[in-house]
Parts: C-alpha cells; structure tokens; sequence
C-alpha cells in the first residue's frame, strides 16, 4: 500500500480512502519507424523501469505497460520511400525495439502495439462513446488531394521548391534544408509525393475534440491540484492553460489506422494522438482480465513516464479525453524528462546523430547494465544533459569499477583469504564507533534511496547508493583488516575477532548494495546473489538497511568480476563511428570518380551498336519484395520482384555483395524481355543491373528517388 501526501486537495479522482490500491505505470510508445537510441533510454525506459523494479520489490501490486506505436503519416511516408507496406515497416521495427528493451532488461509486463486487432476495437469503442455522448464538433474544411491517387494529402505527402532557400525537396510543413516551417500554400511547384500530381484543395469532414470545454478542468486539476509534478512539465501545461486551447481534430484522411467507426466515415482514420495512448489501455486488457482494476478503480495510481515532447499530450489532451469518456482513472504524476544530447549535439534521427541501442548491446556485450547505469546518473531529469564516450569510460572505470566494483571484490577476497570463505561472526561486544557509524550508514541508506524513487529523482538514488560502496572502501581502508594476520600470530588474542568483525559488516553491506542496486542494475544484482548462494527473496526492499541478511557460517562463492574496465580505444572506436555515420547520413552519394579511374573504365568499350538495337531492351523500373539465398549456390539470390503490372521471379548473381533482408523494398533496373532462363532448377525472367565500382564490389542501378514499379527506363 502506498501512503500519499496529505496536503493535497479533495480532488474527486483521489482514492477517498487516501491509501493507493496499486500503481499502473505506462512508458511512452516508441514509434515503430526506427531502432531506439539511448536518449529514448535515459528519458523514458530506464526511470520508468527503475521505478517499476523498486516497486516490485516492495511488493506493490504495480503493471508496467508498453508497446509500439504503429499508426500516423511518418510510418506511411517511410512505407512509401522503401516501397514497402506501412504493416511491413512497422513489422520490423516493433521487432527491433522489442528484442533492444529486453537486451537492456526494460522489464515490461507486456509490450503490445497498436496495430493489435484488440487495440483498434478498444480505440474505435472509446472514439464511438465520445460520437454517442455528442462531444465531438463535426466541421468540413477544405484540405489538400491528390486527384491522381485518389486521396487526401498531409502537408508531409506534398513536395516543392523550397521560397527561402530554393531546396527542391521541401516538404508541405517544413524545408529540411533550410529549417524553414512552411505550410503548402507556400511551396512553388507543389506535388503531391504519391503521385508527382499538382494538389487541389478538396472539403473534408473532420471530427473535432473541443479542448476549451475543459479548460477551466484542467486549470484546476493540473494547476491547484498537481502542484508536486515536476516543474518542467507544470510549466508547459501551464503555458498551454495560459494560452488558451482549442478544438483539435481527432481524426484524419488516410487509410493506415485506427478507422474511424462511423458509416459516413469511409477513408477516415483516428488521429494519431487519440489511439497511441488508448494503447496503455488495450495493452493492460491484453495482458490482464483485471485491467478495469488498474483503469477504472479509483485508488489506482496512474503514472505516464515520457518524454518532455510529450507533455501535452499526457496531461492535456489524454485526461480530457478520459474525463470527457468518463469512467477512467486520471494520471497521478507524468515524470517526463528533458533531452539527452549526444557530444554536445542533438540527436538527430535524419542526420544519424545517435548512439542506437541494438549497435550498443552487440558493441559492448555483456555492458548492459553498464548503458543503464551511466543512463541514469546522467538523466535529463531537469534540463537537458549530454552524454559523451569520455563520460561513458570515466563513470565505468571509476565509479562501478572503481568504487561499487572494487568493494564487492576486495570484500570477497579477504573473506576467503581470512575468514576461510565463510560469513564471519559478529563480535558485538567488541564494536567500536567506526562499526557503529558504519551500520548505522546501512540503515540510512535504505531511507534515502527510497524517498528519492519515490521523488523521481533516480540521479540522487543511484547516487546514494555508489555512495554507499564509496562508504564501504573507507570504511575497509580505515580496518586494514589484512594487517591484522600478521599481529594474529603474534599473538594478539581478538586480532580475529576483529577481522571478523570487519569482514561480517562489509558482507552484510554487500547483500545491502545487491538490494538497493537491483532497480537500477538488476544484472549485477543477480551475480551478486550468486556470489552469496542467496535466492531472489533477498531482494525485497523490506530487507534493505539490516544487517542480518547473510547467516554467520555460511559459505560464499569466490568473487565474479562484476565490470570490466573499458579502454581508451574502444572508446576512441565509438566517437568515430558516431561521426563516420553521421558524414555518411550528410552526402549519401558516392564520391565522383576521379578522372583517372574513368579513363581506365573507358578504355575497355564494347563495339558500337545501332540505336535500334538499344531499343530492343525493355528496361524498367521493380521493387523487391522478397529475397533469399538460393541453395547449394554462394552467389545466386532468389528474388521476387514487383513490376507494378506483374511480379517477376528473377535469379540473379548477387548473394555476395547484398545481404537479402537488406535489399527488401529498394528498387531496381531490369532487363524485362531478356528470355527466361533456368538457374539451379528455378527460371528467372529477367536480369538485374548493377554497377561495378573500382574494388569489385557491384551497387545496385535505380531511380534516384522511389517511383512507381513498371516505369519505363530510356
Ligand atoms: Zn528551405
């Protein structure tokens, strides 16, 4: 059970009992368009799964929900670019995203996505209750179409020249060069991206949710009664109150989402940001048949872990809807955090500034723990922080390493070296002031950690706790305990005695560092359990800050390395493929070739043709759908191949240059009248072209931009 401040206000959504029932905590959904980078890690995941791990250790009744947000106009538009479906991006990235969470021990109960069969009925449901209950606003507006492709366009689906900077690819809601926001009206020579026609302005009805109707609700509810969330996130929300809000369309002209549940609503999809948090709910009634306990019963303790950009979607838009439904409980605490840069620099996605999670796991295996750590003392908890390699190598080596790492080991080393490998007794007759202080540390430290998770100020907890170990190191450099064997045979009768003394505290302070470590590093709690031979249950918060946790006599395993020092040149290796991808993302082409190297490949012409026999070629332009090696046959790939009019099975003599899932979706040139001809007992109707550069290795020829299958090449 969970005690709750008392001078908080009698808001009806507070359990009038003022004790919570259970805690359900939801991480923001990862949107499947892209693997997870680290910022991803320290401003969501890691605290909310710290939080979570602590909680259970308490043995609060807590669910942790998650899952990949599958819907909205950038999974389309990247579908489009790669000439795949929006099902299959998102297919492989809510793969990717989930394996990254549990390479990194994210502990969810369930990670969902919203393109689940349940998610869209709990969507359309919560979407057709408000319709019924008549709180939408319904208004026709006139909106860009695309005539050709027979749709509505977002302002992202419409391309132009750029009116500041002349950039030819600028897109209906912003210039990627220049940074201008723009909107379609202004771009010259606008087209639509899904079929190069000019767009036309078209009425459309939208749905819309009337915001300002619960102004005056949220000003009371966030602004009186949440005064203890943290002050970037009280800041926004008031700054949004302050500014006025308005009706919001809830939904949109796609064909990729939630489809809105209404018999004059064909074409038309929920907005984004109305189903991605009716998510947390599907998500819950698909792990649990108690789900309505953690969403309906009124001493559930709701918590949004986010990010900063977020916020007004948490705790504006999402606690109106769910009021406006009514019947569901309202967000306690929305502990978002600010932004962590990488080297100083932003992370950015498009320009490939990021340290990406799944690379992490397969650079530094076995660091997990490592990644978690340096995370979480380096949380973007009240204004953005920046993470740097250097800080990364200093933290490991000489925090975790040097001070948590080093206690452990020494603590064990001398146990088996002057205690016979055995829990020493604890002579308490004999304890001094420095013992005393010491014990005295354990019991403290339980109560700070604790009351700084519970503050969501995970920085200080994990401090608190290396602090601890930093404690434990003065506290054996003080004891010297391997001076005392020598005076033991010299006959000092309690030399032992105090030996003992000293090794029994500094292991009971061992097993105290195993609880209070696990939320944060739970991989080395379990190593730590395993040097102790002790089971899971000591883990229980409610153990932490004793001192009788490991029973006199007991025999220990010898020390395991809990970290790895980490070189200067593993480190040296990561900025530079930091800033090598990045150049890469900057100029995608190819460097020109050098006037020698084009003479060279000149030299070697084939005789003359007439143009007439050019003309014989059928070349077009077909994106792979598939591709596999073919067997028994190193350089053949087996491919599938869409040519818009048909789909063609092509045989082609490239399995060592292309990694098949690699070549999914990228387009291609082909020879589309070449006669069919068997390879390995499968015929291929076609041939592939490809380029060879100057070290052999062949590049694939195709359009410069993604163009529709079947397209003719002259
Ligand atoms: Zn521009």
């Amino acid at each position: 059970m969970e005690s709750r401040d008392s001078n908080k206000n009698s808001d009806p959504q507070r359990a009038p009992s003022g004790v919570w029932g259970r805690i359900l905590v939801t991480a923001a959904l990862p949107y499947a368009n892209g693997p997870l980078h680290i910022g991803h890690m320290a401003g969501v995941y890691v605290p909310a799964d710290i939080y979570v791990r602590y909680k259970r250790a308490k043995k609060t009744d807590i669910k942790f929900v998650c899952g990949s947000d599958e819907h909205g106009v950038p999974i389309t538009i990247r579908a489009l670019k790669e000439g795949v479906s929006p099902q299959q991006i998102v297919d492989k990235y809510h793969a990717i995203i989930k394996e990254s969470f549990e390479q990194m021990g994210i502990s969810f109960d369930i990670y969902s996505r919203t393109s689940n069969k349940i998610h869209h009925e709990t969507a359309a449901a919560f979407f057709k209750k408000m319709y019924d209950d008549d709180l939408f606003e319904e208004k026709e507006t006139e909106q860009f179409y695309d005539e050709k492709a027979k749709t509505f366009l977002a302002d992202r689906y419409i391309t132009g020249t750029c009116p500041v900077c002349g950039n030819e690819n600028a897109y209906g809601d912003q210039c990627e060069r220049c940074g201008s926001s723009l909107s379609p009206e202004q771009l010259i020579n606008p087209r639509s991206t899904l079929s190069d026609a000019v767009p036309v302005k078209k009425k459309t009805k939208h749905w819309y949710f009337p915001l300002q109707n619960y102004e005056s609700w949220l000003k009371d509810w966030i602004l009186e009664g949440h005064k203890e969330w943290k002050n970037n996130v009280y800041g926004q929300c008031k700054s949004w109150l302050d500014n006025g809000l308005q009706s919001r369309a809830m939904t949109r002209d796609s064909s990729w989402g939630v489809k809105v549940p209404l018999p004059d609503a064909e074409g038309k999809v929920l907005y984004v940001w109305f189903d991605a948090p009716i998510g947390y709910i599907s998500a819950t009634k698909e792990l649990t048949d108690d789900w309505k306990d953690y969403w309906c019963k009124e001493d559930t303790r709701l918590i949004h872990f986010i990010g900063k950009d977020n916020i007004v979607f948490h705790c504006i838009i999402f606690p109106a809807m769910l009021k406006a439904h009514g019947g569901y409980v309202l967000p306690d605490n929305v502990p978002a955090n600010e932004f962590l840069n990488i080297e100083g620099d932003k992370v950015s996605t498009s320009r490939n500034w990021a340290v990406w999670v799944n690379e992490y796991v397969k650079d530094f295996p076995g660091c997990e723990d490592v990644l978690r750590y340096v995370l979480a003392a380096n949380m973007p908890e009240t204004k953005d922080n920046d993470f740097t390699w250097k800080d990364f190598q200093d933290r490991n080596n000489s925090e975790l390493v040097a001070i948590f790492g080093n206690f452990v080991n020494r603590t064990f080393v001398l146990m088996h070296k002057l205690c016979g490998g055995k829990v020493p007794k604890l002579h308490e007759d004999i304890l001094d002031e420095t013992d005393k202080a010491l014990i005295l540390e354990i019991e403290n430290a339980r109560l700070r950690v604790e009351n700084a998770i519970e503050e969501f100020h995970f920085r200080d907890a994990l401090f608190e706790v290396i602090d601890l170990a930093r404690k434990g190191n003065k506290y054996l450099q003080d004891k010297e305990p391997w001076k005392k064997v020598a005076s033991t045979q010299s006959a000092v009768t309690n030399d032992q005695q105090l030996i003992d003394n000293c090794l029994h505290l500094c292991l009971q302070l061992t097993a105290n560092l195993t609880i209070l470590i696990n939320p944060f590093l739970p991989v080395t709690a379990k190593k730590m359990l395993h040097m102790m031979k002790v089971v899971d249950k000591m883990l229980d918060w409610g153990n932490a800050g004793k001192i009788k946790l490991l029973s006199i006599g007991y025999s220990l395993r010898p020390p395991e390395l809990l970290f790895r020092k980490i070189e200067d040149e593993e480190i040296k290796a990561q900025v530079e493929k930091l800033k090598a991808n990045a150049n890469k993302a900057l100029s995608p082409k190819p460097k020109a070739a050098s006037d020698n190297e084009e003479k060279s490949q000149i030299k070697n012409l084939k005789s003359q043709i007439q143009f007439d026999d050019f003309a014989k070629l059928d070349l077009r332009v077909g994106t792979i759908l598939s591709a596999e090696k073919v067997a028994k046959a190193d350089k053949l790939l087996k491919l599938e191949i869409d040519l818009g009019f048909e789909k063609r099975t092509i045989v082609s003599g490239i399995a060592l240059h292309f990694k098949p899932e690699d070549l999914v979706g990228k387009q291609v040139v082909i020879v589309a009248n070449l006669a069919p001809r068997k390879l390995k007992g499968i015929e291929s109707n076609g041939m592939i072209l490809s380029a060879e550069d100057e070290n052999g290795k062949l590049h694939l020829v195709n359009p410069e931009q993604i163009i529709n299958p079947g397209a003719g090449v002259s």
